[in-house]
């Protein structure tokens, strides 16, 4: 089973002259979901995971499928005035503008060790802001996983201090 055949192309979407990575065909198939999960759980370091972060709002669906495997506790990072407690909020660059991301504060015990987790790895812009929230909860990647990476984007140099996985490449 090839996973990237339940990865659909949309061009200019959602604006021209971006391939959008359409992964809800592979949602619609548990098989293909079975694989992406299996695949994730093999690329894992091994080391206990106690959390992991899933990044709004397509980071969401596997985070929570990887967090119920591992036993760990799923912590959702958001757009900025979704959470409803006390959060840390880390803004960072867009094409045009700036963007924000927030984190519960109490989501992450110092010392935890986090798994992060979203559907497409771009520029690497998200991930990055991520890291930096979860590391001011107190803690530590283990590992920034992505079912997609455009690595022409060259998003890995963004995450140049952790270890980076995607099952699905495109170049
Ligand atoms: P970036 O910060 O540039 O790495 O962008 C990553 C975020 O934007 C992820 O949360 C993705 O869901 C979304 N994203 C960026 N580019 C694409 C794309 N071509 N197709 C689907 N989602 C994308």
């Amino acid at each position: 089973m090839n996973l990237k055949s339940y990865v659909r192309e949309v061009p200019d979407f959602p604006k021209k002259g971006v391939s959008y990575k359409d992964i809800t065909p592979l949602l619609l198939d548990p098989e293909a979901m079975d694989l992406a999960v299996k695949l994730f759980m093999q690329n894992l370091p091994h080391t206990n995971i106690d959390k992991v972060v899933g990044i709004e709002s397509r980071g969401f669906f596997f985070a929570t499928l990887l967090a119920e495997k591992l036993k760990a506790g799923f912590i959702p990072v958001r757009k900025p005035g979704k959470l409803p407690h006390n959060t840390h909020r880390e803004d960072y660059e867009l094409e045009y503008g700036t963007d924000t991301l927030e984190i519960h504060e109490d989501a992450i015990k110092k010392g935890e060790m986090v798994l992060l987790h979203d559907d497409v790895l771009a520029t690497g812009g998200t991930a990055a802001a991520t890291c930096k929230l979860i590391e001011k909860c107190g803690g530590e990647i283990v590992q920034c996983n992505f079912l997609v990476e455009l690595a022409f984007l060259n998003g890995v140099d963004k995450l140049k201090n952790y270890q980076v996985n995607s099952l699905i490449s495109y170049s």
